[in-house]
């Protein structure tokens, strides 16, 4: 990698990035490919800021971008699961006077007014460099304090860190790291399938399955003409906010008034919802099966409402035989809400527009419905046909998340 040759403080051209990654470095002989598909991840999220390259170097990414788009960069990095931890660089070449004089500067430009503390932490991926980490952490740190009167050490809590890593071409000194989100890098793990709804909870659980490496499809169920364009732009911009965590996303829109209506007509009241939601699964079974997606997601929290009981959990997997993992099972909505708000879901989840499942809703929906009750009931419609035809009336809308380009529609 040749960047910044023979120069301490030549940034105007190109801004450096050093990333981090975690997880995956722990995954043996899988490593090569998670490590390939965080390459591949990282440059989608770049998408848009061109020119820029990324660059991968043992165990670290480095990205070069232009100055101008190093902060919007930085933002969509600290989205790309799998990164831990993201630092604006300056490389210099290998040798103690530059990296002292880039010190001297960096130290300059963090901390300016009196009694500034610093340390020096040096981190030394190349051995052959003369000296150890001990030895440049005193060589940079008796320059610091000889060339800027007034500063002291600090190694518990100072003002700045300079940090100094030394790798096989160029040293690179920095003074901050910025979070990433951890995880695993999408697309390592899955692809599933997620039940979408306009609601507060469904989105997490959708963050969530790509902070695990699941490349997600979502599936929505829509009730025309109950519910309108409102609810499907809600779930639109929810997907788009999704493809900033994963790139892009499948939606699939279901038709589903026609169920809701057969189920009113000719199904007991309070077994509805319950009925609806098993009619929802076998759906979502179904085109993942079509689809090659091994797992269904839902935003289900135990006990969160009546639907949501053990019994009704029980019930409503009963009919299907993928995998249906609930990540916001145990938590609480105050948490639920809380990461909504982070991942910035939350406010589109809160504009009210019907969502099918608060079309129908009975008074007292049962909390421990009998299995062989609820087979009764939906012997008396014709469940297979209605199911298929919600199938062939799908409509998928591939979500890029380019905030200047068209969703299109897919089939
Ligand atoms: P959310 O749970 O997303 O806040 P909600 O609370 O309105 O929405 P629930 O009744 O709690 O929805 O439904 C539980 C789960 O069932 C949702 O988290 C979602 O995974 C799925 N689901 C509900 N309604 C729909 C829908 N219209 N389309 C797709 N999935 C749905
Ligand atoms: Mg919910």
């Amino acid at each position: 990698m040749s960047i910044l040759k023979g120069g301490v403080n030549n940034t105007t051209m190109q801004s450096l990035l050093l990333i981090r990654y975690g997880e995956i470095a722990l995954k043996g002989k899988n490593r090569p490919f998670f490590e390939k598909r965080l390459l591949k991840n990282i440059k989608e999220a770049l998408w848009g800021l061109e020119p820029f390259s990324v660059l991968f170097q043992r165990g670290r990414y480095f990205v070069k971008i232009a100055p101008q788009h190093s902060f919007a960069a930085i933002q969509k990095l600290q989205k790309v699961f799998g990164i831990v931890s993201i630092s604006p660089v300056q490389a210099v070449q290998l040798e103690m006077e530059a990296i002292c004089r880039q010190a001297c500067l960096i130290l300059q430009e963090q901390c300016t007014g009196p009694d500034i503390t610093f340390k020096v932490e040096t981190r030394r991926a190349n051995k052959r460099f003369p000296h150890t980490s001990p030895e440049v952490n005193r060589i940079v740190g008796e320059m610091l304090l000889n060339s800027n009167p007034g500063v002291k050490v600090d190694v518990h809590n100072p003002h700045c860190t300079v940090n100094i890593e030394i790798r096989d071409k160029e040293a690179y000194l920095f003074c901050r790291s910025l979070p990433g989100p951890g995880g695993l890098p999408v697309g390592v793990t899955g692809p599933g399938l997620l039940l979408l709804s306009g609601g507060i909870d469904s989105p997490v659980a959708g963050w969530m399955a790509l902070k695990r490496g699941i490349k997600i499809e979502a599936l929505h169920f829509h009730s025309p003409p109950y519910t309108g364009e409102g609810a499907i732009n809600k779930v639109l911009e929810l997907s788009r906010i999704l493809t900033g965590y994963g790139g892009k996303i499948a939606l699939h829109l279901a038709p589903f008034a026609e169920i809701q209506q057969q189920l009113r007509l000719h199904c007991p009241e309070d077994l509805i919802i319950t009925l609806m939601r098993r009619a929802m699964f076998r759906i979502a079974e179904k085109l993942a099966h079509q689809r090659g997606l091994g797992v269904i997601y839902t935003g289900e929290s135990l006990g969160q409402v009546s639907s949501q009981t053990l019994e009704n959990l029980t019930v409503i997997n009963s009919v299907v035989t993928l995998p249906v993992l609930r990540p916001l099972i145990g938590f609480d909505k105050e948490e639920i809400t809380a990461r909504a708000r982070q991942i910035n879901t939350y406010t589109v989840s809160i504009r009210p527009f019907e969502d099918c499942c608060t079309l129908f809703v009975p008074p007292h929906p049962a909390t421990r419905p009998k299995l062989h009750i609820l087979e009764e009931a939906e012997q008396k419609i014709p469940l297979d046909e209605l199911i298929n035809r919600s199938l062939d009336n799908l409509e998928t809308r591939i979500i890029t998340g380019n905030p200047d380009g068209e969703d299109f529609l897919f089939q």
